[in-house]
Parts: C-alpha cells; structure tokens; sequence
C-alpha cells in the first residue's frame, strides 16, 4: 500500500518565479502555491499519496519563530494521525537549517519529515526543485527514514538536521554536513541509508513547545579583528536573555570582547561559544572560557546553537545544565 505523505508548503526558492527562463537570481521567492508545486511532479503520486497545505508564503530569509512553532504544531498534529505517514516540508534554503533543527529538537514523533527546496527557481531552465520534491517524499515514504529524526533532502543527499550546513551561496549540492557527512543518498529515485543520527531527537526530546508563543532572545555575534565588545552591551540591553558568540578557529574570542560577554554572563545571560569556521568543533578551550561561564556549541554553527539555546532557555538559566544540553543534543 502507499504511504500518505503530507507536504507543508511555506515558500522559497522551490516556488521562486523568476522574469525570464534563463534568470536564476533576482527571482520573487514563494510566489508559487502548492497546488502548482505538486502539479509539476505528477510522478510524485507514483510512489505516495500527497496531498499538501500552504502554512506561509515566504523566502525564508524572512523565517520567524512564529511560524517554526506554527509547523511543529500542525506536524505533531499531522503526525498523530494513523492516516499520516510522514511530512515533507517546501522550505527556502537560507534557514532551512534552523527550521530543520527545530523541528529535530521539538517534534515528538518517530514518523519521517523531511524538509527540502531548490537553489533555482521554478521557472528556470533546468530547475532542481521538482526533482528534489520527488526525492524528498521517497525519504519520507521510505522505511529507513523512521526513527532518523528531522531530514534535509536536496541534490541527491540525506542530511540530519542537527548537522547540515548549506554551505554554498548558489550551487544545487549546497547543503552539506562538514563534520560528520550525509546519512545517505538518493540514487535513481532510491533512498539509500548508511547510518543515523546518535545525538537525542525527536521522539526522545525532552523539549517541549506546547503552549510556547515567543522563544526567548538569543543574539549572534561575530567575531573579528579590533572586536571590542560593544555589541555584547547592545544585546543586553535590548534584553537577550543569550548571547551566541561566533568566535575565531575553536571558538577563541578577543580579550576586551571576553571580558564583555564576562560581564554580560555574571549578570545571567548565557553564553555560547561557537566558530565562524565552517566546520570543526568546539571544544571547552581556555580555562578562562569555563571560568566565565561560557559554555562550548560543539559542532553546531551560530545558527543551530542559538535555536538550541533558545529551547535550552525555556527550561533552565543554569550554566552546568545548558553544558548538558550541548552534548546530549
Ligand atoms: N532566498 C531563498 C530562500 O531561502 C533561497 C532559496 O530558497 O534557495 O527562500
């Protein structure tokens, strides 16, 4: 029998539309619903039955968590559902990492959902994202797909969530997992896995976003040569209850903007060390990094570790608890 694949529409380059055939910039993100999506991929119904919904219509440079808790709530509404194999999700590649990994840490099912989207838009010669959304919802009607946690489906590749990087500014194999690779491939239209994820997600998450309308406020910062500091007082100020530092190499952070986030962490805001590297982890460093309380993102860039954070804020201000977080997740 088929499975029942449900798709979540909420815009990107996938439903792009672009002046002329040729133009694969300066396009209008999200200007296709999912009604024409799905008509472009008859094949799709070959191997599941889809039906879909539109939850936003955005480049999803726009993303909010608004909308991040508006797609964990109808996919753990979706996914309750005998009749509701897994869930593919249309996104735009700038944030798919950090909707993908906030699904990983908030949806409580074992069912697939897999996120995917395209690097030209629907109106370009030799367009990716039909062929991406056909991959996408053979992950998600595949077997192996159960249990491995939130997916990022796009060129032929199986990322987790919790790893994957978009990596390039314009190339279709954007997304990568610079640290520990893909969990399989698509060939031929056949998923192939090779192995999972270990780090907790999904249904063993402990987080939990049930009744949650606004995340706490988590900055970014990022390093460079003559940082003093002065950004870490403006995010305190203007009332991040985090601050993700994106240092330099393993997390290494100039001396006067140490001794700002120093400050900022003795007064209860947390800190986490992360890289503006592309790849590589972080580990506890300094001795002075874990006397000031600051608090290592392992292998997750600036972006996932601040939507761990917020989550982690939800639940707890201790530094010693945050830690745990960092390495269960
Ligand atoms: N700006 C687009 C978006 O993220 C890029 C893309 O989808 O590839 O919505």
């Amino acid at each position: 029998m088929k499975k029942h694949i449900y798709i979540l529409a909420t815009g990107g380059t996938i439903a792009g539309k672009a002046a002329s055939e040729a133009a694969t910039t300066g396009y209008e993100a999200g200007a296709i619903g999912i009604a024409d999506l799905l008509a472009a991929v008859p094949e799709l119904r070959q191997y599941a039955d889809v039906e879909g919904e539109q939850i936003a219509s955005i480049d999803s440079k726009d993303m909010t968590s608004a909308i991040w808790l508006r797609l964990a709530a109808r996919c753990k509404e979706l996914l309750a559902r005998e009749d509701v194999d897994g869930v593919v999700i249309t996104h735009g590649t700038d944030t798919m990492e950090e909707t993908a990994y906030f699904l990983h840490l908030t949806v409580h099912s074992a069912k697939p959902i897999v996120l995917t989207g395209a690097m030209r838009p629907a109106t370009a010669l030799s367009a990716d994202g039909p062929m991406n959304l056909l991959q996408a919802v053979r992950v998600a009607a595949t077997d192996e797909a159960v249990g491995q946690g939130v997916l990022i489906v796009l060129d032929g590749t199986i990322e987790s969530a919790r790893d994957a990087v978009k990596m390039h500014t314009t190339a279709l194999d954007t997304f990568q997992s610079p640290e520990v690779g893909a969990l399989g491939s698509v060939h031929d239209g056949e998923p192939v896995f090779y192995r999972g994820p270990l780090r907790r997600h999904t249904a063993q998450s402990t987080f939990s976003v049930e009744g949650v309308i606004e995340l706490p406020r988590v900055a970014i910062l990022y390093a460079h040569a003559d940082d003093d500091g002065f950004l870490v007082e403006a995010a305190v100020q203007s009332g991040c209850q985090g601050i993700v530092y994106a240092g330099m190499g393993n997390g290494s952070i100039p001396a006067r903007a140490e001794a700002a986030l120093a400050r900022a962490a003795a007064e209860g805001v947390a800190v986490v060390r992360s890289t503006r590297s592309a790849a590589g982890r972080v580990t506890r460093a300094e001795a002075s990094y874990e006397a000031n309380g600051f608090i290592a993102s392992d292998t997750l860039n600036p972006a996932k570790a601040r939507v761990l954070l917020q989550l982690t804020l939800l639940q707890t201000d201790d530094t010693a608890a945050i830690r745990k977080m960092f390495k269960i997740y």
